[in-house]
């Protein structure tokens, strides 16, 4: 029998591929992530169906898209009794782990299945002393979330049995808000000189009503702890409660004439402003140093990891993957946060380095999603793809094999309509080669004000070659009524292929086109 490869799947939360120097932003330096690109393959298009932390964790386990999982949100946690993954690898021989983030749901109903050791941090943890939840009970770890959950990788692959391959899922917690970086990170990025996004003064005419009714902008949404910044005793007049269940409060915004001093949480320095546009590029600095200093870690960490594949001779026999949940706003279109199948927030960052079979330095832009994954790992494994699992084996796509992207296509979902920190709205859509088609469906057919205060429905359509940061919505243009066609078509589809139950009506609609 072939020796079959070990599977490390390093998986961080809420990392844009921009914040990877792999990628070529030049926004910052992750020399250890880079080794994977320099090592393997580095992927431009691998996309998440739900741009949230709990379903996208859910595709990935099951292979399946959330209206089949039921984790649509983040409050519909797993029934931890369906298979997974790690099951189906664990039955074949694999030893199986998991350590770090899960946020599947805790107790005996939700907790990891399908893992010969686990421990992960409840809900989203805590960067410093988080606990952990282990199989025997919950543990305070004094330290840093991203240096103990390696901690716990590394003690794994040190007692492995060393006849028999391993899977092992090592989930960091960073760099999701509030972005607490260690303090060994503190210097990094802090000269306030960060490239800024052209599209950060974004006023979002031409688009769909969700992207300026959003919650997520730097300049309007962030709050103090968000920053790092002390936030003063006082009501509604030192800032606007993020939620009313919570003390967290947005650093307002300058009102003409006005001036707003900030303290530094760390060093005591106050900084004083009187001019709007300078406050939000200093928001915007503070979130990002924040934001990278934590990545700072992520990175260390996982060359933590490679070195002991190295020191050990495992790095030749094993796929080492690093990807995120989700992609993240940095900035584009004024926003922090995700949610949107809008580029930033749709891409996964994906590097993966397996000498045996896969090229090292290259870059692919064919198209895969995170329902993908499970049936990577097992077709590697030599283990039968179940038929319950939707996507498909990514391995012609990485090995260089993959035909055309002529049958490329993404399906994302989006379903918290409205939750009370984002805002952000309802929609699914398909993304190919080319185009983007997105139906904001808000009220759904058949229940006109089912969400008081909603906008009506609205399509997007995006030329995403000829318009990369999303601007101008074409799908009331006559010249794309075409291409509007044709990615509906796509559409439908695609969402009878999955088993998705539409909320537009598509003869209603190319009536309406005159088709
Ligand atoms: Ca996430």
């Amino acid at each position: 029998m072939t020796r079959r490869p070990n599977i490390l799947f390093i998986m961080s939360d809420d990392h844009a591929a921009r914040a990877i120097s792999a990628y070529g932003s030049g926004l910052n330096s992750t020399p250890n992530l880079d080794r994977l690109a320099q090592g393997g393959l580095r992927m431009d298009r691998c996309y998440v169906t739900n741009s949230i932390c709990t379903p996208s964790r859910a595709s990935i386990l099951t292979g399946t898209y959330n209206h089949v999982n039921g984790v649509t949100t983040l409050d519909t946690h797993i029934d931890n009794r369906l298979p997974n993954v790690a099951k189906h690898l664990r039955t074949s021989g694999y030893q199986t782990a998991i350590y770090g983030k899960w946020h599947l749901g805790e107790g005996k109903a939700h907790e990891p299945t399908g893992f010969d050791s686990w421990a992960v941090v409840p809900g989203q943890g805590e960067y410093f002393d988080p606990i952990m939840v282990h199989p025997d009970g919950e543990r305070t770890h004094p330290g840093y979330a991203t240096d103990i959950i390696t901690d716990m990788c590394l003690d794994f692959l040190k007692a492995r049995d060393r006849d028999r391959p391993f899977f092992l899922m090592c989930h960091h917690k960073a760099p999701h808000r509030s972005f607490e970086p260690h303090p060994r990170y503190r210097h990094l990025y802090a000269d306030g000189k960060l490239p800024v996004p052209e599209t950060f003064d974004d006023d979002y005419g031409n688009r769909a009503a969700a992207a300026e009714a959003a919650k997520m902008r730097i300049r309007a949404d962030m709050t103090y702890k968000d920053l790092g910044l002390v936030q003063p005793e006082g009501g509604d007049e030192v800032g606007e409660l993020l939620v009313p269940y919570l003390r967290d409060r947005k650093v307002p915004q300058l009102k003409p004439g006005g001036e707003l001093r900030l303290m530094d949480a760390l060093t005591g320095q106050v900084h004083v402003f009187t001019d709007p546009q300078a406050l939000a590029l200093f928001k915007y600095q503070r979130y990002m140093m924040r934001y990278l200093q934590t990545i700072q870690a992520v990175d260390d960490n996982v060359g933590r990891l490679l070195d002991y594949l190295d020191a050990e001779g495992l790095s030749d026999d094993t796929i080492v993957i690093y990807t995120s949940d989700q992609g993240f706003f940095l900035g584009e279109h004024g926003w922090f946060d995700k949610r949107f199948m809008y580029e930033e927030s749709l891409q996964m960052p994906f590097l993966v380095r397996y000498p045996a079979g896969i090229a090292k330095g290259t870059t692919t832009l064919h198209i895969a999603c995170n329902v993908d994954f499970a049936p990577t790992f097992l077709d590697y494994a030599g283990v039968t793809v179940p038929s319950y699992m939707q996507g498909t084996s990514m391995r012609p796509i990485l090995e260089g094999k993959a035909p055309d992207d002529a049958n490329d296509l993404a399906y994302h979902r989006y379903w918290m309509h409205r939750d009370e920190f984002h805002n952000a709205y309802a929609h699914y859509g398909v993304r190919d080669a080319r185009y983007k088609l997105i139906y904001w469906y808000n009220d759904p057919l058949g229940e006109p004000g089912a969400y008081p205060g909603g906008e009506p429905p609205e399509w997007e359509l995006f030329d995403c070659d000829a318009d990369p940061y999303e601007l101008v919505n074409r799908a009331g243009d006559p010249a794309f009524r075409a291409v509007f066609k044709d990615m509906l078509a796509k559409l439908d589809r695609k969402m009878a292929e999955i088993g998705d139950v539409p909320e537009h009506d598509s003869r209603k609609v190319l009536a309406a086109l005159g088709a």
